[in-house]
């Protein structure tokens, strides 16, 4: 499954998992629970991390298909947020070879509706209660509706820093949509409906 953060695709990952069957993997769990158990790729990960720096791709690539290749995945799997840049992709047909993914689910939602719901968290500063300016607003502009405090907005959560954080996607997965394209896999879909009007729609695209 392909989308940019805001898309709901963690969400439709782990309902299409559970309507087909399947099992699913989230990158950042793979990479959590390789860490939590001290594999050898899980060190190997953190050595990065620790300096800095970004886990190179063939780490990243191991780890997945570690986890692909386990009994448990025979049926098929979903895959959440990987590939996300070309060589990854690369890697993958070739590691699936013969056969490859099946499917590409590309969630799509404009830019500023992103944006809108990126940049709408705020946090109170007293008891730490999450709101959002759309989806579940205080009663009162800026204040908590639980204990009164200020509400404040987390440097990552200001429409900036998320428009910028939403333009580094698009630049790296660009590339990937024009990929599965070519190879015929790859269906779009319009992800500005409800969760389920968005899930009925990839069901229908899988089928
Ligand atoms: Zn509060």
């Amino acid at each position: 499954m392909l989308g940019p953060p805001g898309a709901g695709k963690g969400t439709q990952a782990a309902r299409i998992a559970d309507e087909l069957g399947v099992t699913r993997a989230a990158s950042g769990d793979l990479f959590r629970e390789n860490l939590r158990n001290e594999t050898e790729l899980g060190l190997l990960a953190k050595s990065y991390m620790d300096r800095g720096d970004l886990v190179p791709d063939n780490v990243t690539i191991r780890l997945v298909m570690s986890w692909i290749s386990a009994p448990q995945q025979g049926d098929g799997f979903v895959l959440d947020g990987f590939p996300r840049t070309l060589p990854q992709a690369e890697a993958l047909d070739s590691a699936l070879e013969p056969g490859g993914i099946d499917r590409v689910l590309y969630v799509n939602v404009a830019e500023d509706e992103l944006v809108k719901r990126l940049a709408g968290r705020f946090i109170c500063r007293g008891c730490q209660a999450p709101y959002h300016a759309i989806a579940s607003p205080p009663k009162e502009e800026g204040k908590c509706d639980d204990c009164g405090g200020e509400l404040y907005q987390r440097d990552d959560d200001k429409a900036e820093v998320v428009k910028n954080r939403l333009d580094v996607y698009f630049e790296e997965t660009e590339p990937l949509v024009g990929h599965y394209s070519r190879s015929g896999v790859l269906r779009e879909i319009n992800g500005e409906g409800t969760v389920d009007a968005v899930g009925a729609l990839l069901v229908e695209a899988l089928r």
